[in-house]
């Protein structure tokens, strides 16, 4: 089971701290959000998995973390400050402003209804900021709206630095800031998110086979996460709708509350980028139209050491979105139960790796000395193995711990009872199966170990 409504989402979001609405003592901005205590260590968890996977697991990536603030002369050479727009129309009755490509009833205001819209027109979706203390215009700069053109811009000093060779690719998470015309669905569309992209650097004609290779790993690394296969859809975008750098762009979409829509793209953005960027673009066979003329004071290519000739690799991206993925996750895990007597359970099925919380331990009896001392010298244990947080739930109630912890996706809870004292096992319940075992404290750190691989 899936939630039944975005709300039941949102709702547990702000009720279990995974998600606020930013700013919201003065009235929040739309498109927005702040990751409360829960949400913080999610997210982290899953960006986790994904470098494991992108980095740690993989004999030829390397991973970056470059600036946020963007020079204009690389998103010019992009092809971003011409082309990344949206088409906005006005609602000339209301006021309001609309994406044209979202207006769902037959070219209506969503808002007032009205029919006297104008004519779409390109909307750039950049922000922009100004650079050193003078804000004469004059220097600038772009919060990036994707994450991957400093990994075009970096790519010969990754060369330099490490020993790669084609294929090898660059991996890189962080922030990217797009100034939607009108975001919604919650965390789906907003104006400053996460991205996890990876551009992995091929062999002109070896790129499609790279690419079908990208497009299943990705889906296999969804459903690794939690994501039910038949929930993932692979849509191949129409030539007319491919962004300006693509030859062939696959989406992964997912069905959200709201609908189907993208969570990852997978796209063969060919020689576009590193041809854009690139010193002398003349002295290469570029493929792509690039952006002609580049400034650029080096060159973006390797040598083919057999064929003793330079050439720019093509570049597959894997594209996906952390608040998306947290938010078709969240989907995923949400379940309702009734147990004992009619009454509701809500519980988040999260794969233990993801979990905010690895496991809560609790003491039957609140501030009882030797109870509370004993938990802490638990908790303080299994935190030292390193697998995430462990907390102490010291508030005495245990039904509303197993409660809150269900909600919040917790693996297991530990309760510390009179018992313990004398048998030095503590009760684990299973959040799943609301089972309980005693396992003995000896035994916990391999117990709680084999959980979680
Ligand atoms: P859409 O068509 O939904 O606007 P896009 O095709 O513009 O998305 P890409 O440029 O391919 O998106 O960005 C890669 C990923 O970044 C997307 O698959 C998505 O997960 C995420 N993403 C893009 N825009 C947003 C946004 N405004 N809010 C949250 N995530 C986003």
């Amino acid at each position: 089971m899936t939630a039944q409504t975005m709300e039941e989402l949102v709702s547990l979001c702000k009720r279990r701290g995974f998600l606020f609405q930013s700013n919201d003592i003065y009235g929040g901005i739309k498109g927005l959000y702040d990751y409360g205590p829960m949400g913080v260590e999610f997210k982290n968890n899953l960006k986790q998995a994904w470098w494991k996977s992108m980095v740690y697991e993989r004999d030829d990536t390397e991973g970056l973390d470059a600036s946020i603030l963007s020079s204009p002369v690389v998103l010019k050479h992009s092809g971003h400050e011409d082309t990344f727009t949206d088409p906005l129309v006005d609602c000339r009755a209301c006021k309001s402003r609309w994406r044209a490509d979202q207006l769902f009833e037959n070219n209506r205001c969503p808002n007032c209804k009205s029919e006297d819209l104008t004519e779409p027109r390109p909307f750039n979706l950049m922000f922009k900021t100004a650079i050193g203390p003078v804000d004469d215009g004059s220097s600038f700069a772009y919060l990036r709206p994707e994450t991957c053109q400093q990994i075009f811009t970096n790519f010969k000093n990754i060369l330099d630095s490490t020993s790669r060779t084609v294929p090898f690719g660059i991996a890189q998470m962080g922030k990217a800031f797009r100034n939607e015309i009108t975001p919604r669905n919650f965390i789906f569309r907003v104006r400053e998110f996460e991205q996890m992209e990876l551009e992995f650097f091929v062999k002109p004609g070896t790129d499609d086979e790279w690419h079908e290779y990208w497009i299943n790993k990705r889906i296999e690394w969804w459903v690794n996460q939690g994501i039910k296969k038949e929930n993932l859809k692979k849509i191949e975008v129409e030539k007319n709708e491919l962004a300006h750098y693509s030859k062939r762009t696959v989406d992964i979409n997912y069905v959200f509350p709201h609908g189907e829509e993208e969570l990852e793209g997978v796209a063969n953005r060919t020689d576009f980028d590193l041809g854009s960027h690139t010193k002398n673009q003349n002295d290469f066979k570029i493929t792509s139209e690039v952006m002609k003329n580049s400034s650029s004071t080096t060159k973006l290519a390797v040598q083919d050491l057999e064929e003793k000739k330079w050439y720019i690799p093509y570049v597959i991206e894997p594209s996906a979105g952390v608040d998306r993925g947290v938010l078709a996750l969240l989907n995923e895990a949400y379940r309702e139960e009734n147990v004992d007597n009619d009454n509701k359970r809500i519980l988040l099925s999260l794969k233990p790796h993801l979990s905010p919380i690895k496991a809560a331990v609790i003491p039957l009896k609140k501030n009882n000395e030797e109870l509370v001392n004993l938990s802490k010298e638990i908790k303080s244990n299994l935190q030292k193995l390193g697998l995430g947080r462990v907390v102490l739930e010291n508030s005495g109630n245990i039904g509303k711990n197993y409660r809150r912890h269900d909600e919040i996706g917790t693996p297991i809870c530990l309760t510390v009872d009179f018992e313990t004292l004398e048998d030095k096992s503590v009760t684990v319940r299973d959040r799943d199966t609301m089972k309980q075992e005693r396992v003995s404290i000896e035994n916990l750190s391999e117990y709680y170990k084999k959980y979680f691989n």
